[in-house]
Protein backbone atom coordinates (compact mmCIF):
# COMPACT_ATOMS: atom_id res chain seq x y z
CA UNK A 1 0.00 0.00 0.00
CA UNK A 2 1.35 3.39 -0.77
CA UNK A 3 1.48 5.25 1.68
CA UNK A 4 2.18 9.50 3.10
CA UNK A 5 4.81 10.32 5.51
CA UNK A 6 3.55 12.76 8.34
CA UNK A 7 5.47 14.50 11.38
CA UNK A 8 3.86 14.80 14.60
CA UNK A 9 5.94 16.72 17.11
CA UNK A 10 5.07 16.94 21.18
CA UNK A 11 4.67 19.86 23.35
CA UNK A 12 4.99 19.38 26.96
CA UNK A 13 5.65 16.09 26.69
CA UNK A 14 8.82 17.09 25.83
CA UNK A 15 9.78 19.00 29.39
CA UNK A 16 9.01 16.02 31.33
CA UNK A 17 12.07 14.12 32.86
CA UNK A 18 12.31 10.65 34.50
CA UNK A 19 8.61 10.12 33.07
CA UNK A 20 9.31 11.24 29.16
CA UNK A 21 8.96 7.37 28.15
CA UNK A 22 5.54 6.94 30.17
CA UNK A 23 3.86 9.98 28.35
CA UNK A 24 5.66 9.22 25.17
CA UNK A 25 3.91 6.18 25.14
CA UNK A 26 0.05 6.65 26.31
CA UNK A 27 1.39 10.11 23.40
CA UNK A 28 1.42 7.66 20.45
CA UNK A 29 -1.07 5.01 21.43
CA UNK A 30 -3.74 8.26 21.83
CA UNK A 31 -2.31 8.98 18.23
CA UNK A 32 -2.64 5.67 16.78
CA UNK A 33 -6.31 5.33 18.31
CA UNK A 34 -7.27 8.50 16.55
CA UNK A 35 -6.13 7.44 12.79
CA UNK A 36 -7.38 3.76 13.56
CA UNK A 37 -9.90 4.60 11.04
CA UNK A 38 -7.12 4.38 8.07
CA UNK A 39 -5.75 0.53 7.61
CA UNK A 40 -2.32 -0.22 7.98
CA UNK A 41 -1.23 2.87 9.75
CA UNK A 42 2.34 3.39 11.58
CA UNK A 43 3.17 5.43 13.92
CA UNK A 44 6.90 5.32 16.17
CA UNK A 45 9.36 7.51 17.99
CA UNK A 46 12.21 8.60 15.75
CA UNK A 47 14.39 10.83 16.99
CA UNK A 48 11.85 12.90 19.12
CA UNK A 49 9.44 12.81 16.39
CA UNK A 50 6.28 10.97 15.71
CA UNK A 51 6.72 9.49 12.57
CA UNK A 52 3.51 8.44 10.80
CA UNK A 53 2.94 6.96 7.61
CA UNK A 54 -0.83 6.91 6.09
CA UNK A 55 -2.38 5.46 3.49
CA UNK A 56 -2.06 7.61 0.36
CA UNK A 57 -5.55 7.52 -0.57
CA UNK A 58 -6.61 9.03 2.93
CA UNK A 59 -7.13 13.07 2.49
CA UNK A 60 -4.16 15.00 3.72
CA UNK A 61 -5.71 17.59 5.50
CA UNK A 62 -8.13 15.33 7.59
CA UNK A 63 -5.18 12.76 8.35
CA UNK A 64 -3.28 16.30 9.66
CA UNK A 65 -6.83 17.46 11.68
CA UNK A 66 -6.97 14.46 13.11
CA UNK A 67 -2.92 14.58 14.53
CA UNK A 68 -3.40 18.00 15.78
CA UNK A 69 -6.83 16.91 18.05
CA UNK A 70 -4.94 14.63 19.95
CA UNK A 71 -3.93 16.36 23.46
CA UNK A 72 -0.34 16.51 23.51
CA UNK A 73 0.49 17.30 20.14
CA UNK A 74 2.03 20.89 19.47
CA UNK A 75 2.23 20.69 15.48
CA UNK A 76 1.99 18.18 12.54
CA UNK A 77 3.32 18.28 8.71
CA UNK A 78 2.84 16.14 5.83
CA UNK A 79 6.34 15.36 4.95
CA UNK A 80 8.74 13.86 2.70
CA UNK A 81 11.50 11.55 4.14
CA UNK A 82 14.85 11.96 2.73
CA UNK A 83 18.35 9.74 3.53
CA UNK A 84 21.02 11.95 4.44
CA UNK A 85 23.01 12.76 1.20
CA UNK A 86 22.65 15.92 0.43
CA UNK A 87 21.92 15.19 -3.27
CA UNK A 88 18.93 13.10 -2.77
CA UNK A 89 17.11 15.97 -0.34
CA UNK A 90 17.62 18.40 -3.02
CA UNK A 91 16.42 16.22 -5.88
CA UNK A 92 13.65 14.73 -3.58
CA UNK A 93 12.99 18.44 -2.22
CA UNK A 94 12.49 19.39 -6.40
CA UNK A 95 9.73 16.92 -6.84
CA UNK A 96 8.34 17.82 -3.89
CA UNK A 97 8.02 21.64 -4.95
CA UNK A 98 6.71 20.48 -8.50
CA UNK A 99 3.47 19.32 -6.85
CA UNK A 100 3.43 22.39 -4.37
CA UNK A 101 3.56 24.46 -7.70
CA UNK A 102 0.77 22.37 -8.95
CA UNK A 103 -1.48 22.84 -5.98
CA UNK A 104 -0.94 26.13 -5.30
CA UNK A 105 0.24 28.73 -7.54
CA UNK A 106 3.32 30.12 -6.22
CA UNK A 107 6.01 31.74 -7.24
CA UNK A 108 8.29 32.13 -4.86
CA UNK A 109 10.36 30.01 -2.34
CA UNK A 110 13.07 29.99 0.38
CA UNK A 111 14.81 26.94 2.46
CA UNK A 112 15.33 26.83 5.62
CA UNK A 113 17.36 24.26 7.23
CA UNK A 114 17.80 22.92 10.43
CA UNK A 115 20.30 20.66 11.55
CA UNK A 116 19.72 18.72 14.53
CA UNK A 117 22.23 15.99 13.81
CA UNK A 118 25.19 17.79 14.29
CA UNK A 119 27.49 14.87 12.52
CA UNK A 120 25.70 15.90 9.70
CA UNK A 121 28.48 17.46 7.95
CA UNK A 122 27.26 20.20 6.09
CA UNK A 123 25.82 23.12 8.21
CA UNK A 124 22.49 24.26 8.14
CA UNK A 125 23.17 27.40 5.79
CA UNK A 126 24.63 25.59 3.61
CA UNK A 127 22.69 22.94 3.16
CA UNK A 128 19.41 25.81 2.43
CA UNK A 129 22.10 27.08 -0.20
CA UNK A 130 22.30 24.00 -2.05
CA UNK A 131 18.65 22.42 -1.82
CA UNK A 132 17.97 26.07 -3.22
CA UNK A 133 20.00 25.76 -5.22
CA UNK A 134 18.32 21.97 -6.88
CA UNK A 135 14.81 23.25 -6.38
CA UNK A 136 15.72 26.16 -8.99
CA UNK A 137 16.67 23.69 -11.40
CA UNK A 138 14.52 21.64 -10.96
CA UNK A 139 11.48 24.19 -11.33
CA UNK A 140 12.23 26.76 -13.97
CA UNK A 141 9.06 28.73 -12.27
CA UNK A 142 10.74 29.39 -9.10
CA UNK A 143 12.50 32.38 -7.96
CA UNK A 144 14.07 32.56 -4.61
CA UNK A 145 13.04 35.16 -2.07
CA UNK A 146 14.25 35.31 1.74
CA UNK A 147 12.49 37.89 2.47
CA UNK A 148 8.40 37.54 1.61
CA UNK A 149 8.44 33.72 -0.12
CA UNK A 150 4.75 32.88 -0.73
CA UNK A 151 6.66 28.90 0.43
CA UNK A 152 8.79 28.49 3.07
CA UNK A 153 10.57 24.77 2.39
CA UNK A 154 11.80 23.53 5.62
CA UNK A 155 14.34 20.69 5.45
CA UNK A 156 15.05 18.84 9.24
CA UNK A 157 18.11 16.52 8.96
CA UNK A 158 17.61 14.43 11.88
CA UNK A 159 19.77 11.59 13.24
CA UNK A 160 17.90 8.83 11.51
CA UNK A 161 16.71 10.80 8.06
CA UNK A 162 16.12 13.98 6.56
CA UNK A 163 12.47 15.24 6.24
CA UNK A 164 10.74 17.73 4.19
CA UNK A 165 7.81 19.75 4.83
CA UNK A 166 5.93 22.99 3.93
CA UNK A 167 3.02 23.83 6.56
CA UNK A 168 2.79 23.12 10.56
CA UNK A 169 -0.37 22.91 11.96
CA UNK A 170 -1.06 24.16 15.40
CA UNK A 171 -2.57 21.61 17.62
CA UNK A 172 -3.92 22.47 21.21
CA UNK A 173 -0.79 21.28 23.37
CA UNK A 174 -1.13 19.89 26.79
CA UNK A 175 -0.80 16.67 28.14
CA UNK A 176 -1.81 12.93 26.80
CA UNK A 177 -5.37 11.75 27.64
CA UNK A 178 -5.46 9.50 30.50
CA UNK A 179 -2.58 10.44 31.87
CA UNK A 180 -4.13 12.57 34.67
CA UNK A 181 -7.58 10.61 36.29
CA UNK A 182 -10.41 10.57 35.62
CA UNK A 183 -13.49 13.41 36.36
CA UNK A 184 -17.06 13.77 35.98
CA UNK A 185 -18.29 16.45 33.97
CA UNK A 186 -21.81 18.09 34.92
CA UNK A 187 -22.63 18.94 31.43
CA UNK A 188 -25.77 21.37 29.98
CA UNK A 189 -26.07 22.06 27.06
CA UNK A 190 -24.99 25.86 27.07
CA UNK A 191 -21.40 27.32 25.95
CA UNK A 192 -19.74 26.83 29.49
CA UNK A 193 -19.77 23.22 30.21
CA UNK A 194 -18.31 22.00 27.18
CA UNK A 195 -15.00 24.53 26.94
CA UNK A 196 -14.28 23.33 30.86
CA UNK A 197 -14.10 19.64 29.93
CA UNK A 198 -12.02 20.58 26.97
CA UNK A 199 -9.83 22.54 29.29
CA UNK A 200 -9.53 19.40 31.98
CA UNK A 201 -9.28 16.84 29.15
CA UNK A 202 -6.50 18.35 27.48
CA UNK A 203 -4.46 18.16 31.23
CA UNK A 204 -4.72 14.82 30.49
CA UNK A 205 -8.25 13.86 32.62
CA UNK A 206 -10.32 11.23 31.18
CA UNK A 207 -13.68 12.06 31.01
CA UNK A 208 -17.28 11.09 31.67
CA UNK A 209 -20.54 13.59 31.19
CA UNK A 210 -23.77 13.33 33.37
CA UNK A 211 -27.01 15.36 32.03
CA UNK A 212 -29.96 16.63 33.97
CA UNK A 213 -33.10 17.15 32.28
CA UNK A 214 -36.23 17.47 33.34
CA UNK A 215 -38.53 15.75 30.78
CA UNK A 216 -41.49 16.46 29.99
CA UNK A 217 -40.76 20.09 30.48
CA UNK A 218 -37.29 19.80 28.67
CA UNK A 219 -37.59 17.92 25.24
CA UNK A 220 -35.78 15.22 23.66
CA UNK A 221 -34.44 17.54 21.42
CA UNK A 222 -32.69 19.22 24.03
CA UNK A 223 -30.63 16.04 24.72
CA UNK A 224 -30.04 15.54 21.40
CA UNK A 225 -28.11 18.98 21.72
CA UNK A 226 -26.47 18.07 24.47
CA UNK A 227 -25.16 14.60 22.62
CA UNK A 228 -24.26 16.31 19.86
CA UNK A 229 -22.15 18.70 21.76
CA UNK A 230 -20.50 15.66 23.48
CA UNK A 231 -19.89 14.39 20.21
CA UNK A 232 -17.45 17.25 19.23
CA UNK A 233 -15.73 16.65 22.41
CA UNK A 234 -15.54 13.09 20.99
CA UNK A 235 -13.33 14.13 18.36
CA UNK A 236 -10.49 15.18 20.70
CA UNK A 237 -11.10 12.23 23.49
CA UNK A 238 -12.31 9.23 22.00
CA UNK A 239 -15.81 7.95 22.90
CA UNK A 240 -17.58 9.51 25.70
CA UNK A 241 -20.01 7.95 28.35
CA UNK A 242 -22.69 10.10 29.46
CA UNK A 243 -24.83 9.54 32.30
CA UNK A 244 -28.37 10.54 31.87
CA UNK A 245 -30.56 11.69 34.68
CA UNK A 246 -34.59 12.98 35.42
CA UNK A 247 -34.34 16.38 37.36
CA UNK A 248 -37.96 16.44 37.45
CA UNK A 249 -38.98 14.38 40.77
CA UNK A 250 -36.70 16.67 42.82
CA UNK A 251 -37.35 19.79 41.36
CA UNK A 252 -41.20 19.30 41.87
CA UNK A 253 -40.13 18.37 45.40
CA UNK A 254 -38.31 21.70 46.19
CA UNK A 255 -40.83 23.39 44.44
CA UNK A 256 -43.07 22.83 47.16
CA UNK A 257 -41.08 22.69 49.80
CA UNK A 258 -38.64 25.80 49.85
CA UNK A 259 -39.17 28.95 48.90
CA UNK A 260 -39.16 30.25 45.67
CA UNK A 261 -35.96 32.61 45.76
CA UNK A 262 -34.02 29.65 46.51
CA UNK A 263 -34.78 27.34 43.78
CA UNK A 264 -31.89 27.29 41.75
CA UNK A 265 -29.64 27.09 44.52
CA UNK A 266 -31.30 24.21 45.68
CA UNK A 267 -31.61 22.47 42.62
CA UNK A 268 -27.55 23.36 42.29
CA UNK A 269 -26.76 21.34 45.25
CA UNK A 270 -28.72 18.40 44.14
CA UNK A 271 -26.99 18.37 40.72
CA UNK A 272 -23.77 17.84 42.54
CA UNK A 273 -25.09 15.27 44.95
CA UNK A 274 -26.07 13.27 42.21
CA UNK A 275 -23.13 13.39 40.24
CA UNK A 276 -20.67 12.34 43.01
CA UNK A 277 -21.98 9.19 43.60
CA UNK A 278 -21.85 8.62 39.89
CA UNK A 279 -18.42 9.97 39.77
CA UNK A 280 -17.82 7.32 43.27
CA UNK A 281 -19.46 4.54 41.20
CA UNK A 282 -17.57 5.05 37.55
CA UNK A 283 -14.34 5.71 39.50
CA UNK A 284 -14.24 9.21 38.62
CA UNK A 285 -12.41 11.50 41.30
CA UNK A 286 -13.40 15.05 40.53
CA UNK A 287 -16.35 16.74 39.58
CA UNK A 288 -16.07 19.50 36.67
CA UNK A 289 -18.20 22.43 36.02
CA UNK A 290 -18.51 25.32 33.67
CA UNK A 291 -19.40 27.91 36.94
CA UNK A 292 -17.71 31.24 35.90
CA UNK A 293 -17.38 33.89 38.70
CA UNK A 294 -20.26 36.16 39.03
CA UNK A 295 -21.86 34.92 35.30
CA UNK A 296 -25.25 34.26 37.36
CA UNK A 297 -26.86 34.52 40.41
CA UNK A 298 -25.96 30.85 41.23
CA UNK A 299 -22.46 31.69 40.26
CA UNK A 300 -21.64 34.31 42.96
CA UNK A 301 -19.28 33.76 45.50
CA UNK A 302 -21.55 32.91 48.04
CA UNK A 303 -23.41 30.75 45.98
CA UNK A 304 -20.13 28.94 44.88
CA UNK A 305 -20.12 27.83 48.85
CA UNK A 306 -23.27 26.86 49.19
CA UNK A 307 -22.96 24.80 46.17
CA UNK A 308 -19.73 23.45 46.87
CA UNK A 309 -21.05 22.14 50.75
CA UNK A 310 -22.89 19.57 50.24
CA UNK A 311 -20.04 17.36 48.32
CA UNK A 312 -16.89 16.07 49.89
CA UNK A 313 -15.31 15.52 46.14
CA UNK A 314 -12.76 18.12 44.45
CA UNK A 315 -15.14 20.18 42.16
CA UNK A 316 -12.69 21.38 39.34
CA UNK A 317 -14.19 24.58 37.42
CA UNK A 318 -11.45 25.61 35.01
CA UNK A 319 -13.17 28.61 33.72
CA UNK A 320 -13.73 30.43 37.09
CA UNK A 321 -11.59 33.52 36.00
CA UNK A 322 -12.00 33.85 32.58
CA UNK A 323 -14.20 36.24 30.96
CA UNK A 324 -17.12 35.40 28.54
CA UNK A 325 -15.64 36.34 25.65
CA UNK A 326 -12.76 34.61 26.47
CA UNK A 327 -14.88 31.39 26.93
CA UNK A 328 -16.67 32.41 23.62
CA UNK A 329 -13.60 32.16 21.05
CA UNK A 330 -12.89 29.24 22.81
CA UNK A 331 -15.88 26.91 22.26
CA UNK A 332 -15.39 28.78 18.70
CA UNK A 333 -11.75 27.19 18.06
CA UNK A 334 -12.57 23.65 19.54
CA UNK A 335 -16.68 23.50 17.68
CA UNK A 336 -18.67 23.75 20.21
CA UNK A 337 -20.49 27.20 19.86
CA UNK A 338 -22.77 27.01 17.26
CA UNK A 339 -24.45 24.01 18.54
CA UNK A 340 -23.99 25.77 22.05
CA UNK A 341 -26.14 28.46 20.93
CA UNK A 342 -29.19 26.68 19.17
CA UNK A 343 -32.05 27.70 21.76
CA UNK A 344 -33.25 24.47 23.84
CA UNK A 345 -34.50 24.90 27.39
CA UNK A 346 -32.30 23.66 29.94
CA UNK A 347 -33.44 22.04 33.58
CA UNK A 348 -31.90 25.06 35.23
CA UNK A 349 -34.48 27.35 33.44
CA UNK A 350 -37.49 24.98 34.40
CA UNK A 351 -38.53 26.69 37.63
CA UNK A 352 -36.43 29.89 37.07
CA UNK A 353 -37.27 32.34 40.16
CA UNK A 354 -38.39 35.73 39.47
CA UNK A 355 -35.88 37.15 41.88
CA UNK A 356 -32.90 34.24 42.77
CA UNK A 357 -31.00 35.11 46.13
CA UNK A 358 -27.93 36.24 45.10
CA UNK A 359 -25.80 36.46 48.54
CA UNK A 360 -27.23 32.86 49.83
CA UNK A 361 -26.46 32.41 53.49
CA UNK A 362 -25.37 28.73 54.09
CA UNK A 363 -27.74 28.16 57.45
CA UNK A 364 -30.92 29.21 55.77
CA UNK A 365 -30.17 27.09 52.76
CA UNK A 366 -29.56 24.24 54.92
CA UNK A 367 -33.17 25.13 56.88
CA UNK A 368 -35.05 24.73 53.97
CA UNK A 369 -32.86 21.91 52.63
CA UNK A 370 -33.74 19.62 55.98
CA UNK A 371 -37.41 19.65 54.68
CA UNK A 372 -36.24 17.08 51.88
CA UNK A 373 -35.69 13.72 52.08
CA UNK A 374 -32.38 13.97 50.24
CA UNK A 375 -30.90 10.60 50.71
CA UNK A 376 -33.85 9.18 48.99
CA UNK A 377 -34.13 11.53 46.80
CA UNK A 378 -30.53 11.26 45.34
CA UNK A 379 -30.90 7.72 45.74
CA UNK A 380 -33.47 7.43 43.26
CA UNK A 381 -32.06 9.68 40.95
CA UNK A 382 -28.91 7.58 40.80
CA UNK A 383 -30.64 4.61 40.54
CA UNK A 384 -32.58 5.93 37.30
CA UNK A 385 -29.97 7.12 35.39
CA UNK A 386 -29.97 5.73 31.58
CA UNK A 387 -26.29 5.59 29.96
CA UNK A 388 -25.29 6.83 26.19
CA UNK A 389 -22.19 5.84 25.13
CA UNK A 390 -21.11 9.00 22.43
CA UNK A 391 -18.37 7.79 19.46
CA UNK A 392 -16.69 10.89 17.76
P1 LIG B 1 -23.38 26.49 30.55
O1 LIG B 1 -23.04 27.33 29.38
O2 LIG B 1 -22.41 25.45 30.79
O3 LIG B 1 -24.78 25.95 30.47
P2 LIG B 1 -24.39 28.50 32.31
O4 LIG B 1 -23.75 29.78 32.29
O5 LIG B 1 -25.67 28.31 31.57
O6 LIG B 1 -23.31 27.42 31.82
P3 LIG B 1 -25.64 27.36 34.65
O7 LIG B 1 -26.81 26.97 33.85
O8 LIG B 1 -25.82 28.11 35.90
O9 LIG B 1 -24.55 28.15 33.81
O10 LIG B 1 -24.82 26.08 35.01
C1 LIG B 1 -23.58 26.12 35.60
C2 LIG B 1 -22.93 24.77 35.43
O11 LIG B 1 -23.75 23.75 36.01
C3 LIG B 1 -22.76 24.35 33.98
O12 LIG B 1 -21.58 24.85 33.41
C4 LIG B 1 -22.74 22.85 34.12
O13 LIG B 1 -21.47 22.41 34.53
C5 LIG B 1 -23.75 22.61 35.22
N1 LIG B 1 -25.09 22.37 34.65
C6 LIG B 1 -26.05 23.27 34.37
N2 LIG B 1 -27.14 22.68 33.83
C7 LIG B 1 -26.85 21.36 33.76
C8 LIG B 1 -27.55 20.21 33.29
N3 LIG B 1 -28.77 20.30 32.76
N4 LIG B 1 -26.94 19.01 33.38
C9 LIG B 1 -25.70 18.89 33.89
N5 LIG B 1 -24.99 19.95 34.36
C10 LIG B 1 -25.55 21.16 34.28
MG1 LIG C 1 -26.46 26.32 31.44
Amino acid sequence: MEKNLYIVRCGEVALKGMNRPYFERILLERLKKALECYEETEAQWIDGLMIVRVDAKAPEDEVIGKCVRVFGVASASAAVEAPKDISEIGRLAGEYMQKVIEEDNIKTFKVKAKRADKSFAIESPEIAKQVGGMVLKACKVLSVDVHRPDCTLTVDVRREAAYIFRDKVKGFGGLPLGTNGKGLILMSGGIDSPVAAFMMAKRGMSIEAVHFHSYPYTSPRAQKKVEELVGVLAGYMGTVRMHVINLLPIQEEIVKNCPEDETTLHVRRFMMRIAEEIAKKYGCMMLITGEDLGQVASQTAEALVVTDNVVSMPVMRPLIAMDKVDIIDKAREIGTYDISIQPYEDCCTVFLPKHPVTKPKLARIEKSDSKLDVETLVKNAVESEEIVEIRP
